[in-house]
């Protein structure tokens, strides 16, 4: 995938674009390739994708059964935060992505995932522990630290993001109850507009 519509793309090797299973139930969103996912094209496969990993092998997923995207496609230089003006060219291309995998829930990691789809400026440490039902499409997002995060906080940021992960865990479960009952196509509120 080619894409010049911003500076990021000066300085990427690879588009990261995003990977897994196009119709999962789950979607995982973080903010930004660092710099092995520029290398070698996919999300999350550094330390802090090794976390990740695990916190869903916890819960009975791999990494086949999700799909896993970015706010921002392109690494920017040394690891800096995305730039608004980066957020604002690249949110189309996740925008998308949630509505044609049309996952059941959406988690979203660390604040830039969280604050963009939430709309919000309130931070993750707040938000997390609380679930959004019917956040768009019918889905359910639930916020919880970015893994990068728990590397730095430890035992205790990671065990925060345990529980976020069991809600995952149980959300799936009461929406796999409900299979019968699909939301109809394109009710709910679209977040990333604008
Ligand atoms: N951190 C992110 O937010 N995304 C990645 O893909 C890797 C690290």
């Amino acid at each position: 995938m080619a894409c010049y519509d911003c500076e990021l793309s000066a300085t990427r090797t690879n588009v990261v674009f995003g990977t897994g299973d196009p119709d999962a139930d789950l979607m995982l969103v973080g903010e930004a390739p660092g710099k092995n996912e520029d290398l070698e094209g996919e999300p999350f496969v550094g330390r802090a994708g090794q976390l990740l990993d695990s916190l869903l092998d916890e819960i009975g997923l791999g990494r086949d059964d999700v799909y896993i995207a970015n706010v921002i496609k392109c690494r920017p230089p040394g690891n800096r935060d995305p730039l608004p003006g980066e957020i604002d060219a690249c949110k189309g291309y996740l925008r998308e992505q949630i509505r044609l995998v049309r996952p059941r829930v959406v988690v979203t990691l660390g604040n830039f995932a969280t604050k963009l789809l939430l709309n919000t400026d309130v931070g993750i440490t707040r938000l997390r522990g609380h679930r959004h039902d019917q956040w768009w499409l019918g889905s359910t997002l639930i916020p919880t630290f970015h893994p990068a995060a728990a590397l730095r906080g430890g035992d205790r940021v990671t065990d925060q993001m345990r529980e976020d992960f069991s809600t995952v865990r149980a959300t799936l479960d009461e929406a796999g109850m409900s299979a019968a009952d699909p939301t109809p196509p394109d009710q709910g509120r679209l977040e990333l507009s604008g």
